[in-house]
């Protein structure tokens, strides 16, 4: 029996994959990946793949960054764990805290630590409904999220997000979480103006404030760019009459920023690309580039204060909160970020070359549409693009389309029909027209 064969069989037996239909992946055999250089994976019978994907929207620098891992082992041999509860810190987290001030807008100066982008979000449902509670409204406590959006796995994160196939497993949402619809213009085949569809989808959540009460309502969250539900690009209408409305009714503005944040959009952060001004900013995935599992929320000064006034415990944390090693790895990742003025680079050079390059895929016969922002890309399928009619399994095109494109050297990934890429910031220009050649494969 092949090694691949043996590692095969022995994860059947024994490993529970996440998102997966265990008894369809036990008849094919897991892809086991066993080395990574720069952009490319190199799986355990050898092959060597383009990520179009920085794993899962995450290593934005690449593998095999000597910064990173010596930051690692550094970290390790001086003080591995300890916790930043019972005041208490350690240096990495203190530096991290800071450098993370640095990037944030002006009125964000606080992080409060976790692990991942699904606590980051717990937390924000915690700091939300608390921040309201110090204001003296404790009744101001349901978070408005949009259907389609993805904020996590845990249940608070899954709650907040609105993917129907997760709410079905779990009596889920929890209650004080509602949604709205998101910004899908292709979806709903460009029925009208793009602006006025903007505002339009913005406006469903003053309409749903008003029936909830504007004193029941603590804060609106999203994405930036809704990431797994398809890379949604919102028209650039959205955004503006969000911040109007969450202003007028006093709401607590979330900007999802695990996947947006970072550099992803050609700015630090997603709510600077649309000029949104949040409150709080959940974080993880690219923090580290996903060497070490790290996250946090950006805190703006408005909740932080509040923290600070209270005169008692925000009874909420992690044992891995401010983790030291994550923590130092992180701050290596933003190191490197600001010494390869990364963010200007995506911004100036890669996002047009992307946009032009991956945007040449639209005159095939199956792409209805291709839409670009920073280095975040998304090809919808198309059974005739004509009359703008949708394969009837739409999960099955884009599986189908996810497997031939790993069997010819490229990772993209499939949400129901559209295939998405997210590839590594450190992408080359010759790496973009390979990306996009077998991509057109
Ligand atoms: N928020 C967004 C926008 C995400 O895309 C994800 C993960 O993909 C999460 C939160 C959850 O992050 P994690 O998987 O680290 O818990």
């Amino acid at each position: 029996m092949s090694t691949t064969s043996k590692w095969q069989v022995s994860d059947a037996a024994h490993h529970l994959h996440p998102f997966t239909d265990h008894g369809a992946l036990a008849a094919k055999g897991t892809r086991v990946i066993t080395r990574a250089e720069g952009i490319y994976l190199y799986d355990s019978d050898g092959n060597k793949i383009l990520d179009g994907m920085s794993g899962l929207w995450c290593v934005n620098l690449g593998y095999g960054r000597q910064e990173l891992i010596e930051a690692a082992h550094k970290q390790m041999q001086e003080l591995p764990y300890y916790n930043s509860f019972f005041q208490c810190t350690t240096p990495p987290a203190i530096e991290l805290a800071e450098l993370l001030s640095d990037i944030a807008p002006s009125h964000i100066n606080h992080v409060f630590f976790t692990s991942s982008g699904s606590e980051a979000n717990d937390t924000v449902i915690r700091l939300a409904r608390y921040y309201w509670a110090c204001q003296g409204k404790p009744e101001k406590k349901t978070i408005i999220s949009r259907w389609n959006g993805y904020h996590g796995s845990t249940i608070g994160g899954a709650s907040l997000g609105g993917m129907k196939p997760m709410h079905g497993q779990g009596d889920l949402p929890i209650p004080g979480i509602c949604h709205i619809n998101q910004p899908y213009w292709f979806g709903e085949g460009y029925t009208e103006d793009s602006t006025a569809f903007g505002v339009r989808v913005a406006q469903e959540l003053e309409q749903k404030i008003l029936e909830l009460g504007e004193d029941k309502v603590a804060a609106f969250i999203a994405e930036p760019i809704q990431g797994a539900g398809g890379v949604i690009i919102p028209p650039d209408s959205y955004w503006p009459e969000i911040n109007r409305i969450c202003k007028k009714y006093d709401i607590l503005v979330v900007s999802d920023e695990v996947i947006c944040g970072f550099g992803r959009t050609g700015q630090w952060f997603g709510s600077d690309y649309y000029g949104v001004k949040a409150d709080l900013m959940p974080i993880a995935k690219g923090l580290s580039s996903g060497y070490m599992p790290i996250g946090g929320v950006l805190v703006s000064d408005r909740v932080s204060q509040a923290l600070k006034q209270s005169g008692e415990d925000f009874n909420h944390g992690y044992t891995y909160s401010g983790h030291p090693t994550a923590a130092a790895v992180a701050v290596a990742t933003l190191k490197v970020m600001h010494s390869e003025d990364l963010v200007t680079r995506v911004r100036d050079e890669l996002t047009p070359y992307y946009a032009q390059a991956f945007g040449s895929l639209a005159d095939h016969p199956l792409v209805g549409e291709v839409r670009t922002t920073g280095l975040l890309g998304a090809i919808e399928l198309m059974q005739d693009k004509a009359s703008h009619s949708f394969f009837a399994e739409k999960g099955a095109a884009g599986n189908c389309c996810r497997d031939f494109s790993i069997a010819n050297g490229l990772v993209m990934r499939g949400v129901g029909s559209t295939m998405i890429t997210c590839p590594p910031l450190v992408i080359t220009k010759s790496e973009i027209d390979l990306l996009v050649e077998r991509a057109r494969k």
